[in-house]
C-alpha cells in the first residue's frame, strides 16, 4: 500500500484569478472550437459541450435544441433502431451532432455496427464505469480499425497513463471522469475515485501530448464549473444533471409537495438497471442513485445560461476565444467556508426522493 500525498483538487476547491483585460464585451468572446481529430482526421467546429448518453439527456429532443447552439449530444444507448430512422427521416441535418453510444458487451458492439449502417454520424461514445480493463482497451483497438474514419471517444479513466494507453489504442477523445458525476455513488460504493479537476489536469497534459483531446464527464453543477473544467485544459466538457429536469429529457414531469420534478437517474443505479436488464446483476451492486430533479422547463434558457456563463469567465480572464481560457487562467484555492456555500447551492438544486 502507498499514499499519495500531492494535493488533488475538485471544480468546488479552486475559483479562477480575473486578469487584466482588454475586451469591451463579453459579446466578443467567441465560444467555437475547431478539431481536427488525430484519428479520423474529421474535421469539426462548434461549442464543445456534450449531453451526457444517460436515459434523461441523451435524446433525440434534446439533440434537436443543442444542435442548434453548435452543442453536441452523446445519444442514450438504448434508444431504438426505429427511433434513430425516425429521426433519420425527420431531422436528417441532426444526425451528425450525435454521438452513437456503446459499451464494451458484444450486443452492445452489434447495436453499434446497426446504427453505423444506415444512420451517418461519424461520433462513437464508448464508456464504461472502469475504463482500467484489458477488455476495454481492446475493445477501442477494435472499433479502431472497424471505423477508421469515425471520431472515437473512449472512457472513462482518471489519470495520465492510462488516459495515454486509450489513445495509443485508438481513442481521439479521451473521457475523464471516475466518481464526481451528480447521480454516481462510486466513490461511497468503491471508495475508488479522483478529484475531477486534477484529473483533467493530469490527463490533458498527456493525452495533448499525443494530439489526442480530452472530455471532461461528471462533477459540474453549475456554469462557473463547465468554465473551471475548460480552464484545467478539456476541450470539451459533458453534462448530466446540469441538463436534467428540462422538456427534452425523457420522462414525465410529476408533481411532489406543490412543486414540480423530473426524474434523473444513473445509469448504473438499481432503477436503470431493472429497466434495461430486468434486474439489478446478483454479482454487483448499484453505483449510482435516482433523484426528483426540479423541473427546469425548456433547456433553452440552461443553456444560454451556460453559455452566458462561460462568456463572462472569458471576459474576466481577457481571452477573447474559449481556445485560450486555459492559456489564461490562473488558479486560486478557495477556503472550507465557500465550499460549504457551493454545496448548499447543489442541494437546493437537486432533491432526493
Ligand atoms: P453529471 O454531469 O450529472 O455530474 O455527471 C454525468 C456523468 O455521470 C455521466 O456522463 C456518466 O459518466 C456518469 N454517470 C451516469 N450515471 C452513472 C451511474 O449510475 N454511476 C456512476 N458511477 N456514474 C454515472
Amino acid at each position: 500500500m502507498r499514499i499519495e500525498e500531492d494535493l488533488k483538487l475538485d471544480f468546488k476547491d479552486v475559483l479562477i484569478r480575473p486578469k487584466r483585460s482588454t475586451l469591451a464585451s463579453r459579446s466578443e468572446v467567441d465560444l467555437k472550437r475547431q478539431y481536427t481529430f488525430k484519428f479520423s482526421k474529421q474535421q469539426w467546429e462548434g461549442v464543445p459541450i456534450i449531453a451526457a448518453n444517460m436515459d434523461h439527456t441523451g435524446t433525440f429532443a434534446m439533440a434537436n435544441v443543442l444542435s442548434q447552439h453548435g452543442l453536441l449530444t452523446a445519444m442514450d444507448k438504448f434508444i431504438s433502431e426505429a427511433q434513430w430512422q425516425a429521426q433519420l427521416h425527420e431531422l436528417p441535418q441532426m444526425i451528425p451532432q450525435c454521438f452513437a453510444s456503446t459499451g464494451i458487451r458484444d450486443d452492445d458492439v452489434a447495436f453499434l455496427e446497426t446504427i453505423l449502417t444506415t444512420c451517418p454520424t461519424s461520433f462513437i461514445c464508448l464508456d464504461v464505469a472502469n475504463g482500467y480493463t484489458q477488455r476495454f482497451v481492446d475493445v477501442v483497438k477494435k472499433l479502431r480499425e472497424r471505423y477508421p474514419d469515425k471520431t472515437l471517444m473512449a472512457g472513462n479513466v482518471v489519470t495520465a497513463e492510462m488516459a495515454e494507453e486509450l489513445v495509443m489504442a485508438g481513442a481521439d477523445i479521451v473521457k475523464v471522469g471516475i466518481g464526481p458525476g451528480s447521480v454516481c455513488t462510486t466513490r461511497k460504493m468503491t471508495g475508488v475515485g479522483y478529484p475531477q479537476l486534477s484529473a483533467v489536469i493530469e490527463c490533458a497534459d498527456a493525452v495533448h501530448g499525443l494530439g489526442a483531446l480530452l472530455c471532461s464527464d461528471g462533477g459540474c453543477v453549475v456554469p462557473g464549473d463547465v468554465a473551471k473544467a475548460f480552464a484545467a485544459g478539456a476541450d470539451f466538457v459533458m453534462l448530466g444533471g446540469m441538463f436534467a429536469g428540462h422538456n427534452e429529457c425523457e420522462g414525465e414531469i410529476v408533481d411532489l409537495h406543490g412543486r414540480k420534478f423530473k426524474r434523473f437517474y444513473g445509469m448504473s443505479s438499481s432503477e436503470a438497471m431493472v429497466r434495461h436488464r430486468g434486474s439489478v446483476d446478483g454479482y454487483r451492486s448499484s453505483e449510482g442513485k435516482s433523484v426528483d430533479v426540479p423541473y427546469k422547463g425548456p433547456v433553452e434558457t440552461t443553456i444560454l445560461d451556460i453559455l452566458g456563463g462561460l462568456r463572462s469567465a472569458c471576459t474576466y480572464v481577457g481571452a477573447s476565444r474559449l481556445k485560450e481560457l486555459s492559456k489564461r487562467t490562473t488558479f486560486v484555492r478557495v477556503t472550507q467556508q465557500l465550499n460549504d456555500s457551493f454545496s448548499t447551492f447543489h442541494a437546493e438544486d437537486s432533491a432526493s426522493r
